[in-house]
């Protein structure tokens, strides 16, 4: 095992965590960003961005992800593909990182982990993964050309992977458990006018079944309790996120939902780690909000190297 010793690890490779990157290394803080899986976070397995300024016409999610790597890289940071097992502080403030090959030492941590998708927990839904059930309609669409497909959920993601769906798929039904959509006005009103979409309301679906692949799903009107059994190719389930937050459980302070706390100042309870992005309570789980809270996390980090006393008297009173 090698030892290397840093002035900062981010951990998540994400909008927040390769903003923190590109500033901390611009700030000449060695920097190492680990991530278990590639960069972008959530934003790699979306379609079109359209709300980054900067990009009249949008852009792409995994174009964004590998531009914001490269910059970050460009700036000096260096990005492992590693996955985090524990985060061990030590006497002397730093922290100790490890992964399953390496354990590095660094001075601050920031905690960038992003959430993950929920899933629906139906008993066959993990099996039927890759087999018609989804979670990444930019990553799946293009297997279901000319299929009939059901989308769950209420909210931005279900609407606009319902929207991108529609480029393959001959009708798309959205399932939601309520008769008020959560999505922005402006995806609603998309959703609405797209003659491929069809909702179905007050909803949930009971069953996917299906030997080998997706055939069918059993939906229930949970206002009738009447249920239905509707055909299917696929199901694209896009019913919100769970905090990426079991490496810190006990290590920092984590709400009841597991999102970590965090002040104004992105200070966790510990001294030293910070958190930016959707892993932290508060979060508005927008990109440009992850990268503009991944920049405040790395500006704090800086003065916390800087002045590690004044740090520690003001996150006192601060928590
Ligand atoms: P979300 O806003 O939390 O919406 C989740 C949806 O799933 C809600 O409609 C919810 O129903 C439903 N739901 C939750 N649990 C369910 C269950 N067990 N069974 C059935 N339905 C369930 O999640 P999201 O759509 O992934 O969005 C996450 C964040 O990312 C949001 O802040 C969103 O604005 C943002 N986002 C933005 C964009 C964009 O700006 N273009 C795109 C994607 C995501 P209820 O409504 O009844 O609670």
């Amino acid at each position: 095992m090698s030892t290397s010793v840093f002035d900062a690890v981010i951990v998540g490779g994400g909008g927040a965590g390769l903003s923190a990157a590109i500033y901390t290394a611009r700030a000449n803080l060695s920097t190492l960003l680990l991530e278990r899986l590639m960069p972008g976070g959530q934003i790699a397995s979306t379609d079109l961005v359209e709300n980054y300024p900067g990009f009249p016409e949008g852009i792409l999610g995994p174009e964004i992800a590998r531009r914001m790597e490269s910059q970050a890289v460009k700036c000096g940071a260096r990005i492992g593909y590693e996955d985090v097992k524990r985060i061990l502080p030590q006497e002397n403030s730093h922290f100790i990182i490890e992964t399953a090959a390496n354990r590095y030492q660094t001075r601050a941590v920031i905690l960038a982990m992003g959430s993950s998708f929920r899933m629906l927990g139906l008993p066959n839904e993990k099996e039927l993964i890759g087999k018609g059930v989804s979670y990444c309609a930019t990553c799946d669409g293009a297997f279901f050309k000319g299929k009939e497909l059901v989308v769950v959920g209420g909210g931005d993601s279900a609407l606009q992977e319902g929207i991108f769906l529609t480029k393959f798929a001959s009708r798309v039904s959205i399932v939601h458990r309520r008769d008020k959509l959560r999505a922005s006005p402006v995806l609603q009103e998309r959703a609405r006018s797209n003659v491929k979409i069809h909702f179905i309301w007050d909803t949930v679906v009971d069953k996917i079944e299906g030997s080998g692949k997706v055939e069918s799903v059993t939906l229930r009107n949970v206002k009738s309790q009447v249920t239905e059994n509707l055909k299917t190719d696929g199901v694209f389930v896009f019913i919100g996120h769970d905090p990426n937050s079991g490496l810190v459980k006990g290590l920092v302070e984590i709400d009841n939902h597991g999102y970590v706390l965090a002040d104004n100042g992105y200070k966790t309870s510990v001294p030293g780690i910070f958190a930016a992005g959707e892993v932290r309570r508060g979060s508005v789980r927008q990109l440009i909000a992850a990268c503009g809270e991944g920049c405040g996390a790395a500006l704090a980090l800086q003065n916390y190297l800087e002045n590690p006393q004044t740090g520690f008297a003001e996150q006192r009173r601060l928590l």
